[in-house]
């Protein structure tokens, strides 16, 4: 679900470069108008002014990211390390920005898969990913993490998607995969995973919901 919003943010960017496009967008309204232009490659309505707004938040990341090869260097690496995890484990989290999975798991470069989407669920991508991770690069160790105050248990999957055709003139034809219970939905996803023919090399599958009040994590029994 997550990635078919990903992909989706990079077609609008991919339209935005057409010659002609970028000035018609520019010319719109506010950041969420709609602009129901209809010339854009599928002929459908898209969003105005949510690409070339600035961006400062992105300058300043990327002004850090300039110092990464300084500062990897200081902390001793050299060179790629081996793509295969070193710890054989791949963690699927909620996209949250308070879950610091690396800080949390206390993972280094080059340690482990981290997948992430909006709720941490099970979609068909991250079942893409995981045999991937597993059948290509070796992992065996799954970690589900969903957390409490999840923005995925304030929503609806029919009531988000109603709100967004309202808003853009599109229905999405992804389910948005909100869930009631955060619990059930670990132990639905710990289900889905211990039982896809493509992950049978699983040795250890578990779930936790992060506690984003105390940073604590909580085990979900099956
Ligand atoms: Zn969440």
């Amino acid at each position: 679900m997550a990635m078919s919003v990903q992909r989706q943010v990079v077609t609008d960017v991919n339209e935005s470069a057409v010659p002609g496009q970028a000035a018609q967008r520019g010319a719109v309204g506010p950041v969420g108008a709609v602009a129901p232009t209809g010339t854009g490659a599928v002929g459908r309505p898209r969003p105005a002014g949510a690409v070339d707004d600035g961006a400062t938040a992105t300058a300043t990341l990327l002004t850090y990211a300039a110092g990464n090869p300084a500062r990897r260097e200081e902390a001793g690496l050299r060179g790629a390390l081996p793509a295969p995890p070193e710890l054989g484990v791949a963690v699927v989290a909620c996209m949250d920005a308070r879950i610091n999975v690396e800080a949390l798991l206390g993972l280094a470069e080059g340690d482990a898969h981290i997948l992430r989407n909006a709720g941490g669920v099970v979609t068909t991508d991250i079942v893409r990913s995981l045999a991937v991770s597993q059948n290509a690069l070796g992992t065996r160790e799954i970690i589900l993490l969903h957390h409490t105050g999840c923005g995925m248990e304030m929503i609806t999957d029919v009531g988000f998607r109603d709100q967004l055709e309202r808003d853009t003139g599109v229905r999405p034809e992804w389910s948005v995969q909100a869930f009631e219970n955060v619990e059930e939905d670990v132990r639905l996803s710990l289900r889905i995973l211990r039982s896809s023919p493509f992950l049978q090399a699983t040795t250890s599958v578990r779930g936790f919901v992060y506690q984003v009040d105390t940073g604590a994590l909580v085990e979900v029994p099956l």
